[in-house]
């Protein structure tokens, strides 16, 4: 439920402070302390949960269905255009706290914070493959 060495887990507990902006039984959600962008926002399950394939997913469906209603909020408060939503799981993937947790980014034009999406391409019948090996895993975890 709640892992002592964790500090968004104090930050539920008010051990630390955060200027928390949401919470209901189940989610809060903060100012991240390094932002982006004035009014970025952090929303994170009650429950500690490292990452997001970990999480049972009515939990998960009581999180981000807050979100609409944040990504509203967060654009109408920083009277930004636009938002990314950002959720990183693993150091790989540059999770550093290892509480699952939704970035809100609010986004403006030339806000300078820019976007790396380096595409590439599948080989010929590489996508076949692929898609083949997700079906026989997905068969083989449970719905
Ligand atoms: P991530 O790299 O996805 O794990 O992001 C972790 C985020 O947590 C970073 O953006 C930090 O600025 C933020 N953060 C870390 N400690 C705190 C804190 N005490 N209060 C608010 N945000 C925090
Ligand atoms: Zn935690």
């Amino acid at each position: 439920m709640s892992d002592p060495h964790c500090i968004f887990c104090k930050i539920i507990a008010g051990e630390i402070p955060a200027f928390r902006v949401f919470e209901d039984d189940t989610t809060l959600a903060f100012l991240d302390v390094g932002p982006l962008a004035e009014g970025h926002l952090l929303v994170i399950p009650k429950t500690h949960y490292e990452r997001l394939d970990q999480m049972d997913p009515d939990a998960l469906t009581k999180l981000t269905g807050h979100l609409p209603r944040l990504g509203l909020a967060l654009m109408q408060v920083t009277s930004a255009q636009a938002y990314n939503l950002l959720q990183n799981n693993g150091n790989e993937a540059g999770q550093v706290v290892m509480h699952v947790h939704f970035h809100l980014i609010p986004r403006k034009p030339s806000d300078g914070l820019g976007y790396r999406w380096l595409a590439s391409s599948y080989a010929e019948g590489r996508g076949e493959v692929i898609a083949q090996e997700f079906k026989a895993t997905l068969d083989s975890l449970a719905p």
